[in-house]
């Protein structure tokens, strides 16, 4: 993809789905955690599952559906305990650090804005060091918001200030861009295939990337 570095200055990008594989995420969230809550609770895992789905329809898109810690006390279970055991599947997608490279190249402004939690991204960095392309990272819980309300944008300019006009975001989520869209951020760019067994299900109203480089 050719972006328009000439006006861009800041670049600012999420983590899961647009520059590590959604899979880990799906995987953890829709097969392994179920599995295991229902091998605790003795019961199969559809009712594990069943367990799940009315917390995520409640949660979805809020601070809490991002939040370890919530997810641990509501299901009884250490989740970060177990987020390693799918660490063979933390992985990049497709020309990720290729472009990670190029936007370093391009601005002294790069950053990591991501909804996951602080724990998680530490165990996604130890295996793939993907601190070491930014200038700053940031998890959503640090601005008690996440990336979706419309008041993250303001908090995060307040943190460092950075030109909406010529900043480049690029997330796999809908909303967030929206978001990102309503605060004015110019170059926005959503991902066509964030998880890579799983085909993309919606259109975005935003260009969709099948490669970041
Ligand atoms: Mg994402």
């Amino acid at each position: 993809m050719n972006f328009d570095w000439q006006n861009i200055d800041t670049v600012l990008l999420d983590m899961d789905g647009t520059l590590l594989d959604l899979n880990y995420d799906t995987s953890f969230w829709l097969d392994h955690l179920p599995a295991i809550w229902a091998q605790k609770n003795n019961v199969d895992l559809e009712q594990g599952r069943a367990r799940f789905a009315p917390i995520f329809v409640e949660h979805a898109g809020t601070l809490n559906w991002y939040c370890i810690d919530f997810w641990s006390r509501e299901l009884g279970l250490e989740v970060m305990d177990y987020k390693r055991d799918l660490a063979h599947k933390i992985r990049y997608r497709d020309t990720a650090e290729a472009f990670l490279a190029r936007c370093r190249k391009e601005t002294n402004d790069v950053r990591l804005i991501t909804n996951a939690h602080r724990k998680t991204l530490d165990l996604k960095n130890e295996i793939t060091q993907i601190n070491r392309y930014f200038d700053q990272t940031l998890c959503s819980h640090e601005l008690n918001r996440p990336k979706e309300d419309l008041l993250f944008w303001p908090a995060l300019d307040e943190l460092q200030p950075f030109d909406p006009e010529r900043t480049l975001f690029i997330d796999d989520n809908e909303s967030v861009l929206e978001a990102a869209h309503a605060y004015g951020i110019k170059h926005l760019y959503s991902i066509l295939e964030p998880d890579s067994r799983r085909p993309r299900k919606t259109p975005s109203k935003f260009e969709m990337l099948a490669r970041l480089a």
